[in-house]
């Protein structure tokens, strides 16, 4: 199981604890009684709110629903997070998933809160009015605590687009005459989305290992060629051969993650494996990343799962079962399917000596050490795939200002506030050989305690 985020809140504050240089004047009795306070405020949330959602299905059967929306913390801002659509939703996991959220803006700058909503079904065996319906009520039993100023959600798993302009439409009857365009993130861009949110989080997930190996590596030249460092050396130097990428995962964050690899000219990438829920494609040579999107937009998108879909489509490559895209020979892994795909008891056969987490907790706590042993670099979904966050953040903004950026001002943006995360976390993991996760969260809590202080709220 993914170590819970509360878990690994208490670990980066008894390491803050610890460090003489975090909020030196808090000494003694007051400092530990300070620190019990900054973990009691973060390791729990503020509130959990359930509702039994009553629908009428197609059928006229009436069904009750169960949905959450978690409120985890809103230090730094009004709560913010996606609403997963799921069967195995359960009140612990989106707890967890809130807590996350925290973290991510927390680490990135980004003025928000964590919150995170949920609603157990599986949407698949629900038709479109009947989703329409649940949407609606979903937004009827929770409006009271929403709201651009209070709680701000967004898609996630089971949910999209056309998800969430059923509900800002809902909200915005519910509160006439308030304003409305920045209560929900992830719409539509004719109903008020942004241009590039579809994209950004796979455009983040590929862009924290471009910057990692690209730009970083080349600013930190001299350092790496004084040979000090053998690990950063390890983990940056690439020498210009060929990488070789799989990418589990080939939705909304593991295709646009495969297409900015494809595409990306500063790297001599090779996308040599794919996968879905189906399949694994693997060509040594590299695949046509276009052509996969292509064929998976047309075909209710999953890539072609057999040797006839492989012919008719014109793509060449060998088929594997799904699980196949962890163990392959490649150097850079990208998770972008689902939790806890590397565990305990297949890590021994992942051959990667570098991770990237486009999915949340992809890697299990006890995989997490494994690699770490191994000198795996791994990419933390909390530093990855902010970039869905971060341009719901600009999504917000331009509601509040009904300006609208221009698709490359917004990927401008994402991308100078990613690289201004990690101008801050790669050098700390490098030097200290600490985990780059580790850094992650030491980071964001550190941010977040230093602001509990300033406001007067731990003692
Ligand atoms: P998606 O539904 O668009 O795509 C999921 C992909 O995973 C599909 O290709 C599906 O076939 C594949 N898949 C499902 N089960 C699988 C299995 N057992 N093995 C291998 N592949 C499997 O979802 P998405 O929006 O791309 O999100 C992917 C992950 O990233 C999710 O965990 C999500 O919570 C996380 N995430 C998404 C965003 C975002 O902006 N979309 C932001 C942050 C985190």
């Amino acid at each position: 199981m993914a170590r819970t985020t509360g878990a690994i809140i208490n670990d980066s504050l008894q390491q803050l604890l610890e460090d003489g240089e975090f909020l030196p004047d808090i000494r003694g009795e007051m400092r530990t009684k300070a620190f019990h306070s900054m973990t009691a405020i973060l390791s729990t949330p503020d509130q959990v709110h359930k509702a039994y959602l009553r629908i009428s299905r197609d059928d006229g059967e009436v069904v009750r629903i169960p949905a959450f929306r978690v409120q985890h913390n809103n230090t730094l801002g009004p709560y913010k997070g996606g609403i997963r659509f799921h069967e195995s939703v359960q009140e612990e996991e989106v707890v967890n998933l809130a807590a996350l959220m925290t973290l991510k803006n927390a680490l990135h700058q980004v003025p928000f809160g964590g919150g995170k909503g949920g609603v157990v079904i599986n949407p698949r065996e629900y038709s479109a009015k009947e989703l329409y319906l649940i949407c609606k009520k979903y937004v009827q039993y929770f409006s009271a605590i929403l709201g651009p100023d209070q709680d701000i959600p967004a898609p996630d798993a089971g949910t999209g687009e056309r998800e969430m302009d059923w509900m800002m439409s809902e909200y915005k009857s519910i509160h006439p005459g308030k304003p409305y365009l920045g209560s929900f993130t992830g719409k539509s861009v004719a109903n008020g989305g942004s241009l590039g949110r579809r994209e950004a989080t796979g455009k983040g997930v590929y862009f924290t290992l471009r910057y990692l190996l690209h730009d970083f590596a080349e600013a930190q030249r001299q350092w790496l060629a004084d040979g000090s460092n053998a690990y950063a050396s390890s983990v940056l130097s690439h020498g210009g051969r060929a990488l070789k990428l799989a990418v589990q995962g080939f939705g909304n964050v593991g295709s646009s993650a495969a297409l900015e690899a494809y595409r990306c000219p500063l790297l001599n990438n090779k996308v040599v494996a794919v996968s879905d829920r189906n399949v694994t494609l693997y060509h040594p040579d590299g695949l046509d990343v276009p052509a996969l999107i292509e064929f998976a937009a047309r075909n209710g998108r999953e890539l072609p799962r057999d040797e006839r879909e492989l012919a008719e489509s014109g793509i060449s490559a060998t088929l594997m079962g799904r699980e196949e895209v962890l163990y392959l020979d490649a150097d850079v892994l990208i998770l972008a399917a689902l939790e806890d795909q590397v565990r305990a008891d297949n890590v021994d056969r992942v051959k990667a000596g570098m991770i990237v987490e486009g999915a949340n907790a992809p890697i299990s706590g006890e995989a997490d050490r494994l690699l770490n042993a191994r000198k795996v670099a791994v990419i933390p979904d909390i530093l990855a795939n902010a970039g869905g966050v971060i341009v719901s953040y600009l999504e917000w903004l331009q509601g509040r200002e009904t300006q609208f950026y221009s698709e490359s001002q917004v990927f401008e943006q994402l991308q100078a506030k990613m690289a201004s995360t990690m101008t801050a976390v790669y050098p700390a993991w490098l030097r200290a050989e600490r985990s780059l996760r580790e850094v992650c969260y030491t980071h964001a809590v550190q941010k977040l305690a230093n602001i509990l202080y300033i406001q007067g709220k731990l003692f």
